[in-house]
Order: structure tokens, then C-alpha cells, then sequence
């Protein structure tokens, strides 16, 4: 990847207290209207002359661009693998990383990255905004500042939050239990599951007890090897059974994060828990999540879910849907043996779901 890297002198000191890392991948945040009021990437090293405080912070930031900033609409495994690669080359030069993404697939990135940066002991906060930096009114230079805060933050010259987090609108939240939830107001993203890791107010206000603990000595491992064959399939009253089975006969289908309803029932017709027994019996992994934002799966405590359970259909517990999805393509990849990839389906891999319920 042909990478632009521009390295900002921002420090109104002499004197540089610590160093962040930006990976510029595109989004609204850094975007420009250009003379026919349309909105297009503006060039990075000029982020300067959009963020002007950047220059009293004592931090020695590099930003490293993606050749072609995107949209994240279209993020895919590529993008996922060279944001890993990126950390992990740089890993041991800088106190944290930023990543500059976009909000509509935030949640799925940071939740793949969280997955791939196994042994993870410093900070990686994906930020963005909804209204682009050279906007008057707009909520990037708020994210901005405050992401690089949190990514240099150090207690007793640790790093307080060694983890991969999305940071936005004042809240800091675990990546992997994040979910876009608003495509109008500054209030992008909720973790409905897991509390927020900080709240940043006139002081950041770190939630310590819920934020991964550092561990001294870990070494950060990278694991690039990503299998996309796998579907979220949603259910919805009226689906049929030939949805079911178009879906199920997809060549080289492995998984399904299948979207049930509330704490993780479906229908109890025959002919719908035949279909996902035959999938099952085919090898296809199948991992029930719930469509509701709040909660957990738990399979058995209604009839319409007992016969999953007993099909040998997984419980994804309080998982979001983009951290399962995402956690599937990660262990399809990774491990080999299927009985393997169930295992770890059903047990939390980077905090992505709560021990508690799991059925
Ligand atoms: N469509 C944009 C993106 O996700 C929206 C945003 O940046 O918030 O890249």
C-alpha cells in the first residue's frame, strides 16, 4: 500500500511529552466542500490550518494516509488488514494510535481490529464526526482533540486505556460494544451492553473498573488471515423458507449471525428449524444475536429458543451483531478446526461479550 505520511510539528513547546500515530482512512471527519459545494477529502497536512490548537498540544503527531481516503461504506478485509499492519509496524514508536474513520462502519472496524491486535497494551481510538472539520458547526475538532488526549492519557506511566475504543461525542466506548446509532445527531454511538470506558466533560472521567487492565510485558500479535464467507441473516415475521434456503446454499457459505428476535427467539414452525438443522448439519456455523440493542440471548428460557439450542445453533450472548459478524470472519480465518471456532464463538475474545448468560 502506497501509504502518505506527513509528520506534524505540533508542539507549541520545545519540549514533546509523548507521540500519537493518526491513520487517516477518510470519512466525513476529514472531508472539505470544494467550489461546487460537494464534499471530497481535503489533503491531511493541512489539518493545521482546520485544527490551529492542534499546535499547543505537546504531542509529536505523524499521520499516516490511506492513498485514497474512502468512504467507509466501502471498508473492507484489505482496509482491516493494512489498519492492523499499520499498528503493528509502528507499534513500539508511538504512546497510542488515532484512526480517522468513518461512522457508518466504525463499529465493525474497531470491532475486527480489537480482534486482530491480539496482546493489545496500548491505545487505538477510532474517531470521526458527522459533520466534516472545515464545517463551522462541526463536532470533529471535539473528537479530534480529545481522542489524542485519551490515546497519550497515562497513569503511573501506563497507558490508561490499553484497548481498541471508538471515541465520539464525549463518550468513550469499547470498540466491539459499539453501535452507530444515529445518522443525524452528534450522539453517533451507544454501547448498550457495557458501560462507557469515559466521559469527557471539562476532565476526562475514566471509568477504570470497566477498562481492560494494562498487563506488563504483553507482546502485540497481528493476525491478517480474514474468511468472508459468512451472512447476517435478520429475521422478520412472513421470511420463508425459500429465503432460508437460498441462503443457506450459497457456495462456500461457513457462517451465520442469524438476528433473531428479543432474547433470541424464532419461529417454531417445522419447516423453519428443519432448515437451520440442515444447515447445521452441512457444517455451517450458525451464532444467534438478538435485533434488540440491549440484553443477551438466552437460549431455552422460551420454547421458540430451546429447539435452537438443541439443533446446535450458538448463543452470541450480549454480542452486537457488527462484533459478531466480525469475530466469525476472524476465526474463520484464523483457526482451523471447526469445533475450535465454536468454542471461542461462544466466549469472549477481546471483551466483546459478557461471561454472564451464555446458553
Ligand atoms: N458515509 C460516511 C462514512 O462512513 C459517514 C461518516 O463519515 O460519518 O464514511
Amino acid at each position: 500500500m502506497n501509504y502518505k505520511i506527513v509528520r506534524l510539528n505540533t508542539s507549541a513547546k520545545s519540549e514533546v511529552t509523548s507521540s500519537v500515530l493518526i491513520i487517516y482512512t477518510g470519512g466525513t471527519l476529514g472531508m472539505a466542500y470544494d467550489d461546487s459545494g460537494a464534499l471530497v477529502p481535503f489533503n491531511f497536512g493541512q489539518i493545521l490550518d482546520k485544527v490551529p490548537s492542534l499546535m499547543q498540544m505537546n504531542i509529536a503527531i505523524t499521520v499516516i494516509s490511506f492513498p485514497e481516503p474512502i468512504d467507509s461504506s466501502n471498508v473492507n478485509m484489505q482496509h482491516w488488514v493494512d489498519m492492523a499492519y499499520i499498528i503493528y509496524e509502528n507499534y513500539d514508536s508511538y504512546d497510542g494510535f488515532v484512526i480517522l474513520h468513518g461512522t457508518d462502519t466504525m463499529a465493525y472496524s474497531a470491532s475486527m481490529l480489537s480482534y486482530m491486535l491480539q496482546g493489545l497494551s496500548k491505545p487505538v481510538i477510532f474517531t470521526g464526526a458527522q459533520l466534516p472539520i472545515s464545517a463551522m458547526r462541526s463536532d470533529a475538532r471535539e473528537n479530534l482533540m480529545t481522542s489524542l488526549e485519551i490515546a497519550t492519557a497515562k497513569a503511573n506511566g501506563k497507558p490508561v486505556v490499553p484497548e481498541v475504543c471508538i471515541f465520539f461525542n464525549h463518550m468513550l466506548l469499547r470498540g466491539n460494544r459499539s453501535k452507530k446509532v444515529q445518522s443525524v445527531h452528534f450522539d453517533a454511538f451507544e454501547s448498550e451492553n457495557y458501560p462507557a470506558l469515559a466521559e469527557s466533560g471539562i476532565i476526562i472521567d475514566y471509568n477504570y473498573a470497566v477498562i481492560k487492565p494494562f498487563e506488563e510485558g504483553k507482546k502485540l500479535k497481528y493476525h491478517n488471515k480474514l474468511d468472508n464467507n459468512v451472512i447476517v441473516l435478520k429475521l422478520f415475521p412472513g421470511i420463508t423458507a425459500n429465503v432460508l434456503d437460498s441462503c443457506f446454499d450459497i457456495k462456500g457459505l461457513r457462517g451465520v449471525v442469524l438476528e433473531t428476535y428479543g432474547s433470541g427467539n424464532s419461529p417454531s414452525e417445522l419447516w423453519f428449524l428443519n432448515a437451520l438443522e440442515r444447515a447445521v448439519k452441512k457444517g455451517i456455523i450458525i451464532l444467534n444475536v438478538s435485533q434488540c440493542n440491549g440484553g443477551r440471548v438466552i437460549q431455552g428460557r422460551y420454547q421458540t429458543s430451546k429447539d435452537l439450542l438443541r439443533i446446535g445453533v450458538l448463543s452470541g450472548g450480549d454480542i452486537t451483531t457488527e462484533a459478531a459478524v466480525t469475530k466469525m470472519m476472524f476465526l474463520l480465518g484464523n483457526e482451523t478446526s471447526d469445533a475450535e471456532i465454536r468454542r471461542k464463538l461462544i466466549m469472549p475474545l477481546a471483551g466483546e461479550m459478557s461471561l454472564t448468560g451464555i446458553a
